[in-house]
């Protein structure tokens, strides 16, 4: 499988998810259609699916118009608000994109209808892929707008938490330097903080979102490998520096320590041992 990372709005992914032996793809929240049929020419590649994670207007709000430009495309999602929805899916619900299989995963808690895809390409060696949308980002964990600290616990911990190691992470903003300086203002002498933001600030995904922006896809894909070295300070291999989902599971549980200051996208590698069930929504710490 390939994975076009598309920038769109302030700082929104979307994804082209490109099977290469059907030529077939899907894209993943088509905020901005016509970037999207751009690129689906650019590869050559037939575009039948939309996978939506949540019904904001920032990663759903292009549907209707893809729709129209391209009929025939099915539209999933997992909620009804989801605008030219052909199928509402819900959790496990397995999906084809050419050779692909899709699963869909139930991660309520930023919306009540949010899915995560998760991606894998049968009988190959080829890593999954998962596409988070506002659940989990680099570094941090989307607002808590309906849900609550425990459903997000789950989320990571339990339905994330749980894919294989190797799975690429593909989120749906890039706010990975804010979310680092949070974690470094919990934590300053965390190491593995320091490593990643310097990382971050390094510019490593500059070129996907500007100069202000840092890192997203969670995988440096779009990264120049002289420059993600440089960044790194070679302590990875490149390409390989985004989150993998075994830091979710690496971090022993801890007292809270700190009410998170915005209430919303704390580290998502400190959040599934600091997130406390009763202090309900928008708390994450
Ligand atoms: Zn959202």
């Amino acid at each position: 499988m390939k994975v076009e990372i598309l920038p769109a709005l302030t700082d929104n992914y979307m994804y082209l998810l490109i099977d290469q032996d059907t030529r077939e793809a899907a894209i993943v929240d088509p905020v901005q259609p016509q970037k999207v049929l751009d690129a689906v020419k650019k590869h050559g590649v037939k575009l039948t699916t939309v996978l939506t994670t949540h019904h904001h207007w920032d990663h759903a709000g292009g549907n209707e118009k893809l729709v129209k430009m391209e009929p025939g495309l099915h539209v999933y999602g997992g909620d009804s608000r989801v605008g030219a929805l052909t199928q509402r899916v819900s959790h496990l619900t397995a999906l084809k994109v050419g050779s692909l299989s899709v699963k869909c995963l139930s991660t309520p808690c930023h919306t009540s209808g949010h899915i995560c895809y998760y991606v894998t390409k049968p009988n190959s060696s080829e890593p999954p892929a998962v596409f988070t949308g506002d659940t989990l980002f680099v570094g941090g964990c989307g607002q808590f707008f309906e849900g609550t600290a425990e459903q997000m616990h789950t989320n990571l911990t339990q339905i994330l938490g749980t894919l294989p190691e190797d799975t690429k992470v593909f989120c749906g903003h890039e706010c990975t330097v804010r979310n680092l300086k949070f974690a470094l203002k919990v934590e300053p002498e965390n190491e593995v903080v320091k490593e990643k933001l310097l990382w971050a600030k390094g510019g490593a995904c500059a070129e996907v979102h500007g100069q202000d922006r840092a890192c997203g896809g969670a995988e440096g894909a779009a990264l120049p490998e002289g420059q993600l070295q440089e960044a790194q300070g070679e302590t990875q291999p490149p390409g390989r520096a985004g989150l993998r989902l075994g830091a979710l599971r690496a971090l022993p549980g801890e007292e809270v320590t700190e009410w998170h200051p915005r209430g919303a996208r704390a580290p998502s590698w400190l959040c599934p041992a600091r997130i406390h069930p009763q202090l309900g929504p928008g708390f994450c710490l």
